[in-house]
């Protein structure tokens, strides 16, 4: 069965980080789809130019060009195994959409996980962050005592704030997150396989919880796929019987 999950959380909680260490630790394919975007944008696709605009106010792009790239991307046969989406869904309606095509795929249940961090630390987190201009990776933040990289550590590009990360759009794009994503909370909560990730902490101690829960939802997913006959062998079901 496919591991399939998403990363849900405001911005600057930590869910590109996270969903990247989690998907090559587990050979699944991340997908981030304000990654796929900046790519487009880079290499001057239509699609992604059209987008380019509503990014830069920390508007949301329109769901039908978004589900269409996801969708694209989910049926590739190396989503197979597995994928953590990171950014996708943050409608209703995206939420909607990914359900059907999890349907059609029909190889494991969706994994939920919302990572979450007090609005003040992402603020401040988002106001420092960097990203890489030539990879698009984020910057690992100073160590205590040291100063600031100014080189990517993977492929030494040159480190900037993204266009989107400054003050005014940073609340914007919280404000966002609190009109049109926060509802996907309720839209997931009450699903046997939707957890929630303490994102305030150590990234090593946000990455021990996401692994223990990722495992932990995955398997009363299993349950609940398995049919009739095999819950009934269960061995709760056959001590209590
Ligand atoms: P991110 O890197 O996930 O913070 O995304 C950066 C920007 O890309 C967002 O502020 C949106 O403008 C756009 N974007 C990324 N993913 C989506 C999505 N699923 N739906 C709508 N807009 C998106």
């Amino acid at each position: 069965m496919a591991l399939n999950v998403i990363m849900m959380g405001p911005p600057g909680a930590g869910k590109g980080t996270q969903a990247g260490r989690f998907a090559r630790d587990r050979g699944l394919l991340k997908i981030s789809t304000g990654d796929i975007l900046r790519e487009g944008i880079n290499a001057q696709l239509p699609i992604a130019l059209r987008a380019q605009e509503l990014m830069d106010r920390g508007e949301l792009v329109d769901d039908a060009t978004m589900i269409a790239i996801v969708r694209e991307r989910l049926m590739r046969p190396d989503a197979q195994p597995g994928f953590v989406l990171d950014g996708f869904p943050r409608t209703v309606g995206q939420a909607e959409a990914l359900d059907r095509i999890v349907a059609e795929r029909n190889n494991g249940p969706l994994i939920i996980v919302d990572v979450r961090v007090p609005e003040h630390e992402l603020v401040r987190r988002l106001a420092g962050r960097l990203i890489c201009a030539k990879c698009g990776a984020n910057a690992e933040p100073p160590k205590a005592g040291e100063a600031a990289p100014t080189e990517c550590a993977k492929c030494g590009g040159e480190l900037v704030q993204r266009a989107d990360d400054n003050e005014q759009v940073v609340l914007e794009r919280l404000k966002v997150y609190d009109r049109a994503t926060k509802p996907l909370v309720d839209f997931y909560r009450d699903r046997p396989t939707f957890r929630i990730v303490n994102g305030a902490q150590a990234q090593e101690l946000v990455a021990h919880e996401l692994e223990t829960v990722i495992d932990d939802a995955a398997l009363a997913g299993k349950k609940q796929a398995a049919p009739a006959s095999v819950k009934a062998r269960s061995p709760e079901k056959a001590a209590s019987a």
